[in-house]
């Protein structure tokens, strides 16, 4: 099996988005926010989660060590990690005492060794030792929250999912696609605003691009979103822009 794989989407109902909360979009085009996405994909080709997995199970417990931690260190320990302890069976038996110096170099060591047994002990008890296909089964197993799900059911479950991290958050609130800093709202926001075909992928170029060009400090001048950015038009309110009325 491919380390890294993006299964077919669909199954819309499993992957429907958060209840509904109050609007946070900012009523943007339809076409504008299609736009949008689209630069994101051609600025970001290559935008996919970066932990290295190979079954849904791997991806779930890389994610929970993903916390506070970057992918590159997840993916350092994870090979021994999942030659030991395969799938959840094999985890589920495990002392989380036994886990911790495999994962001691992800930080939070001992609440993530705890985090890891309880989720699989919870996949073998209520799962058969399956990863379920649905948000409310899976944010219901120890260590997972609404992100973390998300993130295995956009890219092992072939769910659409959109995960917000503090990436999201900030490039999205900086275009003007959302006016929030809670993650949930903001996910029901970008929800609202895309068809689920694309909200894995709007989650991953989101993450990219706040990776590597929109930064705490942002290199406006290596972004083609400069015309529709909110943040942008405030810094340079002379600059032309299409923003809201599709128009150059
Ligand atoms: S124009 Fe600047 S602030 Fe706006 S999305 Fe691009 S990098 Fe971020």
């Amino acid at each position: 099996m491919s380390p890294r794989r993006r299964t077919s989407v669909p199954n819309q109902a499993s992957g429907r988005s958060p209840k509904p909360l109050p609007q946070t979009s900012a009523g943007l085009p339809p076409a504008l926010v299609t736009s949008i996405f689209d630069r994101l994909d051609a600025m970001h080709p290559d935008a996919d989660t970066e932990l290295v997995y190979r079954t849904p199970f791997e991806l779930l417990a890389a994610t929970i060590l993903s916390a506070q931690c970057t992918d590159a260190r997840v993916n350092s320990v994870t090979p021994a990690l999942f030659a030991a302890y395969p799938d959840a069976r094999a985890l589920a038996a495990a002392d989380s005492a036994d886990l911790e110096p495999l994962v001691q170099p992800t930080g939070f060591f001992r609440m993530k060794a705890r985090a890891l047994s309880g989720m699989a002990r919870a996949l073998v008890a209520e799962h058969d030792g399956e990863v379920p296909a649905s948000m409310e089964a899976l944010v219901a197993l120890p260590g997972v929250g609404r992100k973390t799900a998300n993130v295995v059911l956009g890219h092992a479950l072939g769910i659409p999912g959109l995960p917000v991290d503090r990436h999201v958050l900030r490039v999205a609130n900086r275009i003007g696609l959302v006016h929030t800093d809670d993650a949930v709202r903001a996910e029901a926001a970008l929800c609202a605003l895309l068809p689920a075909e694309r909200w894995t992928r709007a989650s991953d170029t989101l993450i990219l691009h706040g990776r590597r060009i929109c930064k705490p400090k942002p290199l406006c001048d290596r972004c083609q979103l400069r015309p529709d950015c909110a943040y942008y038009a405030a810094l340079s309110p002379a600059a032309p822009r299409t923003r809201r009325t599709g128009r150059s």
